[in-house]
This record gives C-alpha cells, sequence and structure tokens, in this order.
C-alpha cells in the first residue's frame, strides 16, 4: 500500500476504518451519501482501487469508470432524484478536487439545480 492510499479518507472508507452511510456496494465500487450534502441527494461514487484523480486513470480503469456512471441512475432513482441528477467529477486544482481519490458527485432532488455553467445573455 502506498502512502497516498493509507492516508486517503475514501481508501479509509473502503476498507471500513472510518464510517460511511453506504448505500451501494460491488467488487469494485461503493458509493455513499457526501458528508456535507449541497442538495436533498448527494451521493458519492468510488472505485475501491485508489485512484487519485481521473489524470491518473489509464485504459485498464476504464471498466470500472463506465460501471461508475453505469450504477449512477439507479441509485439517483432509489434516494429520491426521479426527475433528473447531476454528475460530477472534479479533477485537480482547477476544479479544486477535495479529495485525492476519484469520485462521482450524484446531485439532485425535486428542485432544479440551476445552470452549472451560466452563460452570457447573447
Ligand atoms: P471534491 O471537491 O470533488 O473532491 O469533493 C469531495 C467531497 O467529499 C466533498 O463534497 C466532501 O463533502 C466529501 N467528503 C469528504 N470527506 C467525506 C467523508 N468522510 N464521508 C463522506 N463524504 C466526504
Ligand atoms: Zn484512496
Amino acid at each position: 500500500m502506498t502512502a497516498t492510499e493509507s492516508n486517503c479518507i475514501f481508501c479509509k472508507i473502503v476498507r471500513g476504518e472510518v464510517p460511511c452511510k453506504q448505500v451501494y456496494e460491488d467488487d469494485q465500487l461503493l458509493a455513499f451519501h457526501d458528508i456535507q450534502p449541497v442538495a436533498p441527494v448527494h451521493l458519492l461514487i468510488v472505485p475501491k482501487k485508489h485512484i487519485a484523480t481521473l489524470y491518473d486513470a489509464t485504459a485498464d480503469d476504464a471498466p470500472v469508470l463506465g460501471k461508475m456512471l453505469a450504477v449512477a441512475p439507479e441509485l439517483a432513482r432509489k434516494q429520491g432524484a426521479q426527475d433528473g441528477f447531476r454528475t460530477i467529477i472534479n479533477t485537480g486544482r482547477i476544479a479544486l478536487q477535495e479529495v485525492q481519490h476519484v469520485h462521482i458527485h450524484v446531485i439532485g432532488g425535486p428542485d432544479s439545480l440551476g445552470r452549472m455553467i451560466a452563460r452570457k445573455e447573447t
């Protein structure tokens, strides 16, 4: 195990060393509620394997990354996002990625989230 993995909060959650409000688990993935939700539904889907950022993912990680997206709609629906949700992956400094372990945010609820990218009126 690398130092990064031993210190990584999401690896600790995967190993059961830190508690989480889990909503899904399989051999490759774990999904749980974000500790600081920004909407009524705010889940995080993480690979069990430590991948620090999307920059660090390789072609070998394509199946697990695909599965993370594939489980998102069912988890969103089950948690109450019936009419849409937003998926976000923050990567690196520019996106203000806080936890250095790849994760998909699944955000939704009854109300519109508003536009993520505000465009100037033309
Ligand atoms: P990001 O800025 O994309 O790296 O987002 C990291 C997310 O992880 C934030 O929304 C945090 O609220 C969330 N987070 C941090 N620690 C925990 C934890 N122990 N359990 C659940 N969510 C967490
Ligand atoms: Zn990790």
